[in-house]
């Protein structure tokens, strides 16, 4: 087996140790200055890093392969002006091959200073090829005059979900499209790519999550054709994060009769499918949360599941199979129902680990029942601080209204109830940058901003905020036997940082380097030598 010695200045949680010793994919010891020598020698590989080592970063909600889908074209995340807009365009139609169309993604609404985002700006740019735009928040498109005309968006159908394409005055599409099933509707005429550049992008991403840090994600989905992408990746040798896959149950998979052990169970080594991702409600942007009485417009009053008593079965049957969960509860309604079932199951079946996501509005009363069911959180802090307000003028403060909306992501109340507590970005949806949200978890507002801080109690320290992206996620998993710490026995995923972020500021995270990763015994990352 192959022993290699990664050698750093020191290792969290390790005082006096600055090497580990790899023999395989995992850690054999972990040695001090004077130990290095005598294990270094033929055979051996030393690989010498510097910096801290940490237990390796998992992201502990994440939608890889769906962001990779939506990342088509051009990259205008970093993109601030109209005029920018346009000649970055410019110079990616000029790149394109005769029948392609001119996408984009990561598109700022901010660009549009009086009002919605408008073909206008794009229209003059060319009569003959179509262009279709993402906006950041992946709820929006914006399509230019031939898109619209290619994908006849004046004959798309009304939608009972609201979704649909916005008419200007005088009734014509502006080129905004709203929303799921509209958005559907155009990118159903968009030219497939081929596989290989799907998955060329797939590795991309995957590659770009490594130098942020991470070694691990839970993947919270299983796509078609995406476990045999993540397949094809590890056969090539491209696949530099260990990953957990949970696919989908759903209501309507459960009324079409759907058996929910049969949704998959492939695995290669370093990607597997781990548990199964069930849905209790919606989102309370959308009114679709499952709160304990209803927002301020009168919505988010109910399951999704129109029998929770069936949701209860299906948990049961998959602990009963040895398979553990994760349950999308964002109201608090959701969260006990959740905390309840999981309660039961794990009475019969105790070595089942079962999580809830979200967990974004909870009483005292619900992270008390969230204890002793003994579930564990996955918690999104970004979503917090990117999309709410603290003077609760955004449209999830407004849902919920200002008293309740001080029940917002709990997560210095929720980790020092003693619940194992794990973070993640939900990207695409917000960033997946893992120094950056746990920055935002101690920070409670974005990094990078003086945005008043939101809920400040419930602020995480920096030693909670690395642990919920280390043994908060094995915990989440169920592995935390043998992963989740820089310890003997345990498989040896690493993150190799510049600096102490113990110790560092929270505004400081985000321009703390990232070193190296190591996943599985091998190294998976290495960034510049600063
Ligand atoms: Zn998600």
């Amino acid at each position: 087996m192959r022993n290699t010695v990664f050698v750093a200045d020191s290792i969290f949680g390790a005082p006096g140790k600055r090497a580990v010793l790899a023999t395989g994919s995992r850690i054999s010891t972990l040695l001090a200055d004077e130990d290095i020598r005598s294990y270094t020698g033929p055979g051996v590989d030393v690989v010498d890093i510097g910096g801290v080592v940490y237990p390796g970063f998992t992201d502990a909600h994440s939608h890889p392969s769906l962001g990779a889908d939506l990342m088509r074209g051009v990259d205008l995340s970093s993109v601030d002006s109209l005029d920018g807009l346009r000649c970055t365009l410019e110079a990616q139609r000029r790149r394109l091959r005769a029948g392609e169309w001119l996408l984009g993604w990561g598109l700022e609404y901010s660009l549009w200073s009086d009002g919605e985002p408008t073909s206008e700006v794009i229209d003059d740019l060319t009569t003959e090829v179509p262009i279709v735009l993402q906006l950041f928040d992946c709820h929006a498109l914006l399509v230019n005059r031939e898109a619209s005309r290619v994908a006849r968006i004046a004959d798309m159908p009304t939608f009972p979900s609201g979704a649909h394409a916005v008419l200007d005055a005088s009734g014509v599409p502006t080129g905004l499209i709203l929303e799921e099933q509209a958005m559907d509707y155009v990118r159903a005429v968009i030219p497939r790519e081929s596989e290989t550049a799907r998955i060329a992008r797939l590795a991309d991403l995957l590659m770009q999550m490594a130098a942020s840090g991470l070694t691990g994600v839970h993947v919270m989905d299983a796509l078609p054709g995406s476990a045999d992408a993540y397949d094809a990746l590890e056969s090539a040798g491209s696949l530099p994060l260990r990953l957990k896959l949970y696919p989908w149950f759903t209501p309507s998979m459960s009324d079409a009769g759907t058996d929910p052990l049969t949704l998959g169970s492939a695995a290669g080594r370093l990607w597997s499918h781990h548990g199964v991702k069930l849905f209790l409600d919606g989102t309370i942007d959308n009114g679709t949360a499952w709160l304990g009485s209803p927002d301020e417009l009168g919505e988010s009053r109910a399951s999704i599941w129109r029998d929770t008593d069936a949701f209860a079965a299906v948990v049961t049957e998959l602990a009963s199979a040895g398979i553990g969960t994760a349950t999308h509860a964002i109201g608090d309604a959701a969260i006990a129902w959740a905390a309840e079932t999981i309660g039961r199951a794990r009475a019969l079946y105790p070595d089942v680990t079962h999580r809830i996501e979200h967990l974004e509005v909870t009483t005292d009363a619900v992270i008390d029942a969230v204890r002793r069911s003994g579930s564990i959180a996955s918690m999104q802090p970004t979503h917090c601080t990117h999309f709410v307000a603290a003077d609760h003028t955004d449209n999830w403060s407004r849902r919920l209204g200002a008293s309740r909306s001080r029940g917002a992501w709990r997560l210095g109340s929720i980790a020092r109830s003693g619940i194992p507590l794990a973070m993640g970005s939900d990207f695409p949806i917000a960033p997946f940058a893992p120094l950056d949200i746990m920055a935002d978890s101690r920070l409670r507002r974005r990094v990078g901003t003086t945005h008043t801080p939101i809920g400040p109690h419930e602020a995480l320290s920096a030693r909670e905020a690395i642990d919920a992206f280390t043994s908060g996620p094995a915990r989440a998993a169920g592995t935390q036997t043998h992963e989740g710490r820089v310890a003997a026995g345990f498989l040896c995923d690493l993150t190799i940082l510049e600096a102490d972020i113990e110790r560092a500021s929270a505004d400081d995270l985000p321009s703390v380097g990232v070193r190296a990763t190591v996943v599985d015994g091998r190294l998976a990352y290495a960034g510049p030598r600063g």
